[in-house]
C-alpha cells in the first residue's frame, strides 16, 4: 500500500499488481478479464475497509468463553457507477455478503466528456451507511464527481471511491472538489488520451468486462 498525497492509496500489493497486468494484456479473453476483476475487487475492497470499527464481543470457542474483536454494526453500501463498476461488485461482495448495494448510471458524452446520470436507485438509508463507490477507471473524474455529489446530496454518512486503474487528471479532479474523499487504486498511470481513455491503461473496461467490442 503506497499513500500518493493526501487522497490517494495505490495498493501495491503483488497479487493485485500481477493480476492487473494480465487484465491489461490485450489478448485477455474477456472471462479471464471477468475473473481478474472478481479477485483483484475482492483485495481492494480488504485495503478499502481497513479501518472499520470493532468491538469486543464474548464467544465460547470449544474449549472457554473469551473476549474477541467483531465489526461493530457498521453499515455499509456498495454502490456501482454502471455499466463497468458491476464487474467489482462480484468481488467485494464475495467479502462483505451482507453490504447493501446500489447503482448510479452514467454515461460520458463522447463529445464533451460530461458526465449525465442516466439511472439511481439507491437504499433509502443511505444517510446511516458508508459507501464505497466503484468503478474501474478514474480516467477524467467527471463520472466520479457526479456519483458523489449525488450521493452527498443524499447524505451518505461516508463516502471512498474504489478503482482499479487511476489517471493525474481524475485524482487530481475528484480531490479539488471532494479534498475529504479517499480514493483506492490497484494503479496511478501516466495520462488521459485526447478521448479521455486512461494511458496505459487497459482500454474500455467495460467493454473488455461484457465483450461488447
Ligand atoms: N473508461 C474506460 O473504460 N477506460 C479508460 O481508459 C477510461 C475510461
Amino acid at each position: 500500500m503506497h499513500r500518493q498525497g493526501s487522497s490517494l492509496t495505490v495498493v501495491e500489493h503483488p497479487l493485485v499488481q500481477h493480476k492487473l497486468s494480465l487484465m491489461r494484456d490485450r489478448n485477455t479473453s474477456t472471462a479471464e478479464f471477468r475473473r481478474l476483476l472478481r479477485e483483484i475487487s475482492l483485495l481492494l475492497a480488504y485495503e478499502a475497509t481497513r479501518e472499520l470499527p470493532v468491538a469486543a464481543a464474548e464467544i465460547d470457542t470449544p474449549l472457554e468463553r473469551a473476549s474477541f474483536p467483531l465489526l461493530a454494526g457498521k453499515k455499509l453500501c456498495l454502490v456501482s457507477i454502471l455499466r463497468a463498476g458491476n464487474g467489482i461488485l462480484d468481488g467485494m461482495l464475495d467479502l462483505l455478503p451482507s453490504a447493501r448495494v446500489g447503482h448510479i448510471g452514467i454515461y460520458r458524452d463522447p463529445r464533451t466528456l460530461q458526465a449525465i446520470e442516466y439511472y439511481l436507485k439507491l437504499p433509502d438509508d443511505l444517510a446511516e451507511r458508508d459507501v464505497v463507490l466503484v468503478d474501474p477507471m478514474l480516467a477524467t473524474g467527471n463520472s466520479a464527481v457526479a456519483a458523489i455529489s449525488r450521493l452527498k446530496e443524499l447524505a451518505a454518512r461516508s463516502i471512498k471511491f474504489v478503482c482499479l486503474v487511476a489517471a493525474p487528471e481524475g485524482v487530481a479532479k475528484v480531490s479539488s472538489v471532494f479534498p475529504e474523499i479517499s480514493i483506492v487504486a490497484a494503479a496511478l498511470d501516466r495520462c488521459l488520451d485526447p478521448h479521455g481513455y486512461i494511458l496505459p491503461g487497459l482500454g474500455d473496461a467495460g467493454d473488455r468486462l461484457f465483450g461488447t467490442k
